[in-house]
């Protein structure tokens, strides 16, 4: 059977300028420390795709360190020890959204008393106002708000958050991971001090990442692994050279062809949503009156469970995820919904549809087909999985 995957916010396919530099880098033997010329190869690649990655965000290269992912690069920006050249003191609280990935969620390496919730409106973006009082109340914050929700796709108002936090003398720290390819992230414009990027959204290898800085006065005194001085002693460990190299590929060319493959994207997501709804007039589709990524797509439908529906798709030769990927495999509510205050049973039936650059309409048309014999089944009280 022919499958369709439309789970692009859990992981994207490898790029095929990704899968080349993959091959090319596999070839080199040296360490990027020794000073050899093997050694000299293996530095090229990671300063190569250091420039990629900087050039994607913004950022000048020397202000880009390579992680295993974007959870490692989150990890790495929470903490209370962040320094900047003018403020060298801890900082004491940590403010994040209520609708952020996990990783953000449990606080870094903040202890838990110090860490701050600022709620989400019911659209599914974040409270500025409840943030301006939340800074406000803190001497040196270090606020986190994602890009763009990996649940909803709703993009969320980070240039004024920047403008808020930076005037109550906090750091902004930025989760753009659901953002390359789909919608601008550039570091300069959203105003952010610290950048999380991970190379499998994007279309680069699973595993690998990078936290990013705005200026060169931003410093990691606490770094999570010590060792080696690897990336300027911020992440020791020798660094994954074929992995990173097919990061920067895959950074270059969703950067080069995210205008195009955005367009695609949105139009597709168009003739979803349309057909979704002629299907069945009672979907709801979480934070569409918000700015969302131009390939997402969480609904709900009356009697619908998550898990179920996820099956069924499943079985039809459609993969689509029921809430984040993370969280799946354990059935718990969406803590995304829960913050927009959506009521139980919908907050259970959310299933996401993630569209990407090779997604075709065909792909499209047999979601549709998959959904059409679903919801014909919800509608004789039925959970549409053959028996
Ligand atoms: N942040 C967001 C918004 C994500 O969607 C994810 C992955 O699902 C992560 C962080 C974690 O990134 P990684 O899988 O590279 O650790």
């Amino acid at each position: 059977m022919e499958r369709s995957y439309l789970d692009w916010n859990a992981t994207a396919p490898l790029r095929p300028q990704a899968q080349e530099a993959l091959r090319e880098a596999f070839a080199v033997v040296g360490n990027p420390s020794s000073v050899h010329a093997e050694g000299r190869a293996a530095r090229q690649l990671v300063e190569k795709a250091r420039e990629q990655v900087a050039t994607l965000v913004g950022a000048q290269p020397g202000n880009v360190f390579f992680t295993s992912g974007g959870t490692e690069a989150n990890m790495l920006a929470l903490t209370p020890a962040i320094e900047t050249a003018g403020e060298k003191r801890p900082r004491d609280r940590l403010l994040m959204s209520a609708i952020e990935h996990p990783s953000v969620r449990t606080g870094g390496r903040f202890s838990r008393e110090l860490v701050q919730d600022v709620p989400v409106m019911a659209d599914g973006r974040a409270d500025l106002a409840a943030l301006a009082v939340a800074v406000g109340k803190a001497s040196r914050p270090l606020v986190s708000l994602m890009i763009a929700n990996n649940e909803t796709g709703v993009v969320q108002p980070v240039a004024e958050a920047a403008t808020i936090v930076h005037a109550a003398g906090g750091l902004l720290h930025v989760d753009a991971v659901q953002a390359p390819g789909r919608i601008s992230c550039d570091i300069g414009m959203l105003g952010a001090d610290l950048l999380t990027v991970s190379a499998h959204k994007l279309g680069g290898p699973k595993g690998v990442g990078a936290i990013v800085r705005r200026g060169d006065d931003v410093h990691f005194p606490d770094p999570l692994l010590r060792g080696g001085g690897q990336e300027r002693g911020v992440r020791a460990g020798t660094e994954n050279v074929a992995g990173i190299a097919a990061f920067g590929a895959a950074a270059e060319t969703a950067q080069r062809q995210s205008v195009a493959e955005a367009a695609h994207m949105k139009h597709l997501r168009e003739v979803l949503e349309s057909g979704l709804r002629t299907i069945s007039q009672s979907i709801v589709i979480f934070g569409e009156t918000a700015a969302r990524l131009p390939n997402t797509t969480l609904f709900a439908a009356e009697g619908m469970k998550a898990e179920t529906a996820v099956i069924a798709f499943d079985l039809e030769g459609v993969a689509v995820s029921s809430g984040a990927a993370c969280s799946s495999g354990k059935v718990q509510p969406s803590h995304v919904l829960g913050a927009m205050g959506v009521p139980e049973p919908l907050l259970r039936g959310a299933v996401r549809v993630s569209l990407g650059w090779s997604t075709t309409q065909a792909d499209v048309e047999r979601f549709l087909d998959a959904w059409r014999k679903l919801a014909t089944a919800l509608s004789k009280g039925g959970h549409g999985i053959a028996a």
